[in-house]
């Protein structure tokens, strides 16, 4: 019987390490990511980087063939939700998205050339990537409803269709696709993917869509989201990757894993402004106490500590799934903490907000930040509803309709069938009487 909630010693010693490299090297440069600019920043991160490989924490979600460290699941997971504090930790750790999901995918489904060619340097940092599959004319949320398509022309591929939110689109060396490549196979089996250069004639980058995270309009910075037109982009037919129509099957294996870290950054952001909440608490004056002393504000604490340890048992639970039994395995658990992860997180920057008033709104603190990061956490990598309805289905797989349309606890049926079923004993009872 294994039931073990404690990490090896060894381990915990890097997590140790990493928890004040990240707090005290790392988050004051937050303050300064503005200033520094994309070039700029790459140039603070080349230290911290080295001294992350001489710790052996770089790219640690991929095989040491490959230059990782071969972590496992839970591993990951404990180690993301340190990175998670800050949006720029995982840059500085090699495991940043998507250039680390791409990494997996190029690790998992490229030919030896595509390794050399794009993994190694991907892996160096000499390399920025982009994945570039949801469409503004399409349902991101569904799909198989993909329009981008990709012909064969000989010894090539001709791509045309229309990208947006293609994270990173505009700084990145190459793209990876999806697009449709036998629009009359069955859904699943539609679409698949190419390593596109992004300086490939036809690969047309429209802009940098301002959002929620970055509502100003800016072009070529970290962490932007690209609107990108492929006209006639001609690819070499080496530029597949994996197999032909594979593109979902591939699309999962990188989607899966990067739930679980996805998550655990979540928690470190979610715990990140609950220090913050209680914080506030004990300092804070108003009508007769400190904030703590209010039952809304202890409710508020209380709340999101149960929610954290809920959340962060469920994603552990579901990376150690994968450990043991494989990506596939976990389906249900990753899409049970995507959706709950993600309200997790809302709520506790949410309730932290709340409690500093008008300076929390403000961008002062880095709570109205967190805040409109964790909205966009309820809609990419699969909109709530979809996840919702993803684990229904699962769950309902393991049940049955009553034959007879009464339901299984119906109580005057049950008490029909207990009172067949003791009929001895109710015969005695009834006589002692
Ligand atoms: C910050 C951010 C980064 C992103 N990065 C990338 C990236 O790098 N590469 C990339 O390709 N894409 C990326 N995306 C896009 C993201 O994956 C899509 O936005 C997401 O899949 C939803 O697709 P959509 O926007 O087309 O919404 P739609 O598919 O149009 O869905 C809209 C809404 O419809 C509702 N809905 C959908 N299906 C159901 C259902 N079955 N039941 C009930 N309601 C439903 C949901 O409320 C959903 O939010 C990113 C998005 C964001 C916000």
């Amino acid at each position: 019987m294994t039931w073990d909630f404690s990490t090896e010693p060894e381990f915990e010693a890097k997590l140790q390490w990493m928890r004040e490299f990240v707090r005290e090297r790392i988050w004051p440069l937050e303050t300064l990511h503005d200033e520094l600019g994309w070039d700029g920043l790459q140039r603070a991160a080349r230290p911290l980087q080295e001294e992350v490989k001489a710790q052996g924490l770089w790219a640690a979600h991929l095989d040491p063939e490959l230059g990782g460290q071969g972590f496992g699941q839970v591993k990951l997971g404990l180690m993301h939700e340190i990175l998670g504090t800050t949006p720029i930790a995982p840059l500085m750790f090699g495991n940043a998205a998507p250039d680390s999901g791409n990494s997996e995918i190029l690790a998992l489904a490229g030919t030896p050339e595509q390794k050399e060619r794009y993994l190694h340097p991907l892996l160096a940092g000499d390399l920025k990537s982009a994945f570039s599959m949801t469409e503004p004319d399409t349902a991101g949320s569904d799909p198989t409803l993909l329009s981008t398509r990709a012909q064969r022309d000989g010894d090539h591929w001709v791509i045309n269709g229309h990208k947006w939110f293609s994270s990173n689109g505009s700084i990145a060396d190459f793209l990876i696709v999806m697009a449709v490549t036998d629009p009359d196979a069955r859904p699943h089996q539609r679409a698949s993917m190419f390593v596109v250069d992004a300086d490939a004639p036809g690969v047309k980058v429209v802009r940098d869509v301002a959002t929620m995270e970055h509502p100003h309009e800016s072009f070529g910075r970290y962490g932007n989201h690209a609107e990108i037109l492929y006209e006639d982009v001609r690819i070499p037919a080496g530029a597949l990757l994996g197999a032909e129509g594979a593109g979902f099957l591939i699309a999962q294996q990188r989607l899966y894993p990067g739930r679980v870290h996805h998550c655990m950054r979540w928690l470190g952001v979610a715990r990140r402004a609950f220090d913050m909440l209680c914080e506030r608490s004990l300092y804070r004056y108003a009508h007769g106490s400190v904030l703590g002393k209010h039952q809304t504000v202890q409710n508020w604490i209380a709340n999101s500590e149960a929610e954290m340890q809920a959340a962060r048992l469920m994603t552990l639970h579901a990376a150690w799934k994968m450990d043991a039994e494989g990506v596939a395995a976990a389906r249900k658990e990753i899409g049970l903490i995507k959706f709950f992860g993600a309200k997790v997180l809302h709520d506790v920057v949410d309730r932290a907000l709340q409690a500093h008033g008008g300076l929390g709104y403000s961008t002062d603190l880095p709570l109205e930040a967190m805040y409109r990061y964790a909205r966009a956490a309820r809609i990419y990598d699969g909109p709530d509803e979809v996840h919702r309805a993803s684990v229904a289905r699962q769950v309902l797989r393991g049940y049955e309709a009553p034959p007879d349309g009464v339901p299984t606890e119906y109580i005057p049926a049950r008490r029909e069938a207990a009172r067949r079923q003791f009929a001895e004993m109710l015969d005695a009872v009834t006589a002692n009487d």
